[in-house]
């Protein structure tokens, strides 16, 4: 297949910002692309080579870049940088460079996908010595047959800036739409929520059906979409909500993992967000090994920091600075050890466990380690009574944890691999505020500084996530709750995201004076929640003209970079919270 169709379909996914065009858009290209390229087309319009979990990544740096389309147009360095300066995006760079120079010369080759995919393969995976040089000569390899258009989108790419906006949703429904129609669009969104893998889902519904697709399991390696809780606010509400009885475990406050141990007992560890973190904790990884007693599992678990010298558990944040790499790991490792408290087990032994009722997996659990001091299985009970729910949560919260997850034991209480849903509820700490919860915004925007915060931002734009819409809709100025030290680096953990326009995705009736692609998600509490016709959030839902807004919105200190920009707070939950805080005031 030639890489210029491919493009085509690009461009037309850029001049929309409607979920339902862009689905339509890529329905009918699949429908028509070889089934054998469907995995690689559905990677790359993702601006990715692989699925997520996989360790390698596309993102080579803007210098290297410049030096390839330097190479191959004869254009001096220093221009193409100045013009990188003045444009900002990479793509537009390569695609004027490239304009002025090959009306002259004809003599190429059209580009076809499986040139592009394999040359950025070879990119992504050169490493040691000689790489640098490596990557420079098989980009300006495709450069150099590529049409102005088509560079456009091989400089984005391998610069990691595609930014199509293409949700995993989105292709999962253009997939249902190009061959199977809405009616089995559950059989194509379950394989992906256990595989993790669009391209693979893509690949095996084009060329055997979606039969083949219903017979797919889980497999050590592979990770499972996290699955999530909704959250509620009184003990009364939960055991209203699961029947009157259910398990009720601490919620630890850490980091999450899921841990894929195979026959040779070889561990992979996975992060909420599916990235391999393995190497980040090789002390969960022999604490796991030793504390085994089966091979071939997949188990999830939250590893908590905990004092050297108390034994307490400490807050997420000192987990959180194994992910730096400024950080010497076997310092922190000693600093700040971690144990692991195990919640759940999603395969053992060969059987899939992810449509077992939760109590069966906790069973499998419990017969597949042997706990230690470092590997601990989480505190649970089963209640019914209010008392007793509220006892526990004190105790939880004694012990250093966030509050209770409440655990459906019904027949139908499966692993909802990828959903958020009432199977599990969230039951957290109170705030002494009108808001009783905190809630995870995504950065979009922000404002210049003045006064002492001259030359740093003054405020953030913060946005929920609509997932009916796929959009980000703004709900508060954040300006409060920061300390000198994170106020100036946020310029430099906003730079890789930074963008000439509002994006796409954004709602915003509020003009920023920087915009950010989605991408930061940072924990905030407010004092309530309120109308204004200034913020998108949940736009006309509650009244005709205005959007819902955060007041006195602070940061919790906490960034929460295990979640995607995705699993941010729905501008729907916080109608949810809106109305529980009416409900209450009207109490
Ligand atoms: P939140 O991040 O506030 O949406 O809460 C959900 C997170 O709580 C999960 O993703 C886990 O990382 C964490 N968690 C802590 N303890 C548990 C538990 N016992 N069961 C399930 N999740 C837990």
């Amino acid at each position: 297949m030639l890489y210029r169709e491919l493009v085509r379909v690009y461009e037309a996914l850029e001049s929309t910002t409607s979920r339902l065009e862009m689905t339509e858009i890529l329905a009918n290209f699949f429908k028509e692309a070889d089934c054998s390229s469907l995995r690689k087309i559905i990677y790359l319009t993702q601006g990715q080579l692989y699925p997520d979990f996989y360790p390698q990544k596309l993102g080579i740096a803007d210098k290297l870049l410049l030096r390839a389309i330097s190479f191959t147009s004869g254009v001096k360095e220093q221009i193409i940088q100045d013009l990188l300066v003045k444009e900002g995006d990479p793509g537009n760079v390569a695609q004027k460079i490239f304009q002025e120079k090959k009306q002259t010369t004809l003599f190429s080759t059209p580009l076809t996908l499986e040139r592009v995919y394999d040359n950025l393969r070879r990119i992504a995976e050169a490493e040691g010595s000689g790489s640098q040089d490596l990557k420079i000569k098989m980009l300006a390899d495709i450069l150099h047959d590529a049409s102005p258009i088509e560079s456009k989108y091989i400089a984005r790419i391998v610069t990691g800036k595609m930014r199509l906006g293409v949700a995993d949703m989105t292709v999962l429904d253009a997939l249902a739409q190009a061959f199977v129609g809405k009616d089995e669009r559950d059989v194509i969104e379950r394989a992906f929520n256990i595989t993790s893998d669009l391209g693979l889902v893509g690949e095996i519904l084009c060329s055997e059906g979606v039969e083949a697709l219903r017979k797919i399991r889980v497999s050590v390696g592979n990770p499972i979409r996290a699955m999530l809780a909704e959250r509620l606010s009184s003990p009364e509400e939960i055991l209203e909500k699961m029947g009157g009885r259910c398990a009720f475990e601490y919620k630890y406050d850490g980091v999450r993992i899921q841990a894929h141990i195979d026959s040779q007992k070889k561990i992979k560890l996975f992060s909420r967000r599916l990235e391999d973190i393995t190497d980040q904790f090789p002390d969960v990884v022999s604490a796991l090994r030793e504390a085994f007693v089966s091979k071939d599992v997949i188990i999830e678990g939250e590893c908590v920091p905990v004092d050297i010298n108390t034994g307490e558990m400490l807050p997420f944040q000192e987990v959180s600075h194994r992910r730096g790499r400024k950080y010497d790991l076997s310092v922190a490792i000693e600093d700040y050890p971690v144990r692991t408290f195990l919640f759940d087990c999603l395969y053992l032994d060969g059987v899939d466990l992810t449509e077992s009722p939760f109590l069966e997996r906790r069973k499998a659990l419990e017969k597949c380690i042997r706990p230690s001091e470092d590997v601990r299985l989480s505190e649970i009970r089963i209640l019914d009574r209010v008392e007793d729910v509220e006892r526990f949560f004190e105790e939880a919260l004694k012990d250093g944890c966030e509050g209770l997850m409440a655990k459906s034991i019904g027949e139908d209480s499966i692993y909802r691999a990828g959903a958020r849903g009432f199977l599990w509820i969230k039951y957290k700490k109170e705030y002494r505020s009108e808001m009783s919860d905190t809630v995870d915004l995504v950065v979009v925007g922000a404002f210049a500084g003045r006064g002492r915060r001259k030359g740093v931002y003054g405020a953030l734009l913060m946005a929920t996530y609509n997932d009916k819409e796929d959009s980000f809709e703004t709900v508060c100025k954040l300006g409060s709750g920061f300390d000198d030290a994170t106020l100036a680096a946020l310029p430099s953990m906003l730079e890789p995201y930074k963008l000439q326009r509002m994006h796409p995705k954004v709602r915003s009736k509020l003009e920023a004076d920087y915009w950010f692609e989605p991408a930061l998600v940072m924990e905030v509490l407010g004092s309530e929640i309120t109308l204004s016709p200034t913020h998108t959030c949940s736009y006309s839902l509650i009244k005709k003209d205005a959007g819902l807004a955060i007041r006195f919105p602070r940061f919790t200190g906490r960034f929460r970079s295990d979640k995607d920009p995705r699993e941010a707070t729905t501008s729907i939950e916080l109608v949810e919270m809106y109305k529980r805080q009416l409900k209450k005031i009207e109490e």
